[in-house]
């Protein structure tokens, strides 16, 4: 059998029974796969109920404030997709009449569609002949077939998208595209692949030639850059400032007043910076409270964060909005600001 042909076969006993699969609704396969593209099935199934549920069509997506769309979407990450997701669903109703367009270059177009989400939409809904090449899928084709080529290189990038082209049976291209995905996400893990009970065992180079874990190849290492965000919760009369931020990776969502570093500052720096001097200038202050320093990993970042806790008598600073405690949980906020506001009991 060959290797697309055993796949299939595979994909038949062991698929999962995705909501997104049940028919062929492009608006759900591009929902589905843009949450996808952050997170595994387990977490993001989640995600993708909460969106079919409050917004069943794209007119429904396209009609929501972006301010609905982000507080769905808190947690997942990468904000900058759910705020491409909701542009593109206002541009099909426009543009397209609300009906998702069926050409693969068309689709291409699209704020935040790629070559692979492109690829996914037209052969899981339409059956168009395009290939998928996601990191499932790399993972699996490099082992497989040897392939030493690094992923992330101009050239590794040519050659697997040529390989799963070459591999493509194009009269079953969907179930074809989902079966090698899905191999590479139940079977073909990255860390503790069960080879042992792999069909594509006896063909399979990496097995063969023990380099299992050395495959796929990345060129370029995961810079990480350090932040230091001190964020200062200014209680007034039982009321909190807000301010929406207008850029990073937290665009759109909600966060209290914060003073930035590069590198870890005294309490006595922060409280001489500008920011400090322009928010509470002539103003009674009482820090009632400073947290640790808490440490949360972002794929490319890492920022370590204390919250100032604040009793305050100021104006309302530019840009700025200030709200009743209890409201706090109508807005998107960063996953960091949630858990530790859970953790002291303020949402
Ligand atoms: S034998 Fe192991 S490495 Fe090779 S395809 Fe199967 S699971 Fe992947």
């Amino acid at each position: 059998m060959s290797f697309s042909a055993q796949i299939l076969c595979w994909f038949d006993k062991n698929k999962r029974s995705l909501p997104w699969r049940n028919d062929k609704d492009p608006y759900q396969i591009w929902l589905s796969e843009i949450i996808l593209q952050q997170t595994k099935v387990i977490q993001g199934l989640p995600y993708y109920n909460k969106f079919i549920h409050a917004f069943p069509t794209i007119k429904h997506l396209a009609n929501a404030s972006e301010d609905e769309v982000l507080k769905l979407w808190q947690g997942l990450g990468y904000y900058s997709r759910a705020r491409n997701l909701h542009y593109t669903a206002k541009e099909i109703v426009k543009k397209y009449n609300s009906v998702f367009p069926k050409d693969y270059k068309t689709i291409l177009k699209l704020k935040g569609i790629g070559p692979y989400t492109a690829a996914a939409i037209t052969s899981f809904a339409y059956n168009l002949p395009y290939a998928v090449v996601d990191g499932n899928v790399i993972r699996l084709l490099s082992r497989y077939f040897g392939v030493q080529t690094s992923f992330d290189s101009s050239k590794g990038k040519k050659e697997f998208q040529l390989l799963a082209e070459e591999l493509l049976i194009k009269e079953k291209a969907g179930k074809n595209n989902q079966a090698i995905m899905e191999f590479g996400a139940l079977q073909c893990v990255p860390k503790s692949p069960n080879c042992s009970i792999c069909p594509l065992q006896n063909e399979c180079f990496a097995f063969n030639n023990n380099l299992v874990f050395q495959l796929p190849k990345r060129a370029k290492k995961l810079k990480i850059k350090k932040r230091f965000f001190d964020f200062l919760i200014i209680t007034q009369n039982d009321k909190l400032f807000i301010q929406k931020r207008k850029k990073g990776i937290w665009k759109g969502l909600y966060q209290f007043p914060l003073i930035e570093h590069e590198e870890v500052k005294s309490e006595r720096i922060i409280k001489t910076s500008d920011t400090w001097r322009n928010m509470f200038e002539g103003a009674t202050t009482t820090i009632t409270k400073i947290s640790p320093q808490i440490k949360h990993q972002l794929t490319h970042q890492t920022i370590y964060a204390r919250f100032w806790h604040i009793d305050a008598n100021i104006l309302l600073p530019k840009n700025t909005d200030c709200i009743r405690k209890e409201e706090l949980i109508q807005y998107p906020i960063p996953k960091l600001l949630e858990k530790y506001l859970k953790n002291i009991g303020i949402i």
